[in-house]
């Protein structure tokens, strides 16, 4: 599948290349009370409701976000943070549902006329505006969708390479959790978990070609990282895609024998350098 595919829906084909209300305490009676388990947290529990002025049509829009008091359960070799209810991710692109503006939480900023006179030639002409109402939570598909809009936009207002990549990386995330959310939910169908798993792989290898290209082109931060954090990221893709492994392993020893490298980053380099001449079958 080509990555921007679905976005025909929204016009743009051509683009291509609450708190919960317990309304049972009502009825609490005088006898003793006996206790019971805090309420199992919903995904909705952890979202928080902001309102945004679109740097492109000015017009004001509300969205859900993640809360910033998630707790972090884990990390995922890319770096992908794993929180406890709710999968962050999925709310992370900010989008104008009347021109089409999308980008990622970390890059919303006021933007220059250049890129504004882009955006409106490019996405906002043709976008057909989408209702304003706020879902309580949304769909992985309709995550997905943000995501290729806020793809279609770095690609329109001519984005860093960093940052069209590390759209690319959230995408593949993104897909990895609809990957999991669908398994835990029991899907049998096996060409869907496939799909699933290889849509993430696809971005996941366009989004190191990005850093690549970053890596060479710009100057640190990449998309907030500093380049230990950009080569560790590019070789751990690598080893997720199986794919370049030679290139992962320069850029590990390069982390490991750096003046500047943290050791903490040294050691989480080590770990994955091991990792990779496991698969290569050069321990
Ligand atoms: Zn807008």
């Amino acid at each position: 599948m080509g990555i921007l595919d679905g976005l025909e829906a929204l016009g743009l084909g051509k683009l291509k290349s609450i708190d919960t209300i317990y309304e049972e305490e009502q009825h609490k009676s005088t006898q003793e009370e006996t206790p019971q388990a805090p309420p199992k947290k919903e995904e909705k529990d952890f979202l928080m409701e902001k309102e945004f002025e679109c740097p492109v049509c000015q017009g004001k829009f509300r969205q859900r976000l993640a809360r910033t008091t998630l707790k972090c359960i884990r990390h995922d070799r890319d770096l992908r943070p794993v929180y406890e209810g709710i999968d962050a991710v999925k709310y992370d692109v900010i989008f104008c549902p009347d021109c089409g503006y999308a980008v990622l939480s970390r890059f919303f900023a006021p933007l220059a006329p250049t890129h504004r006179k882009l955006l409106n030639e490019g996405i906002r002409k043709n976008f057909k505006p989408q209702s304003r109402n706020l879902p309580e939570t949304i769909s992985y598909e309709d995550a997905a969708l943000r995501y290729k809009m806020a793809l279609a936009n770095a690609v329109v207002k001519l984005s860093k390479n960093s940052e069209k990549a590390y759209i690319c990386l959230k995408a593949a995330w993104l897909y990895r959790g609809m990957r999991e959310d669908a398994i835990a939910k029991g899907e049998t169908d096996k060409d869907a978990i496939k799909a699933m798993a290889e849509t993430e792989k696809e971005y996941l290898i366009t989004a190191a070609d990005g850093f690549i290209k970053a890596r060479a082109g710009e100057t640190p931060p990449y998309a907030g990282m500093n380049s230990t954090t950009l080569d560790y990221v590019i070789a751990a893709i690598y080893l997720e895609t199986d794919t370049n492994l030679k290139d992962g392993v320069k850029l590990l020893q390069d982390v490991i024998t750096s003046r500047t490298a943290t050791p903490q980053n040294k050691e989480k380099a080590r770990e994955l350098l091991a990792e990779i001449k496991k698969k290569m079958g050069i321990e």
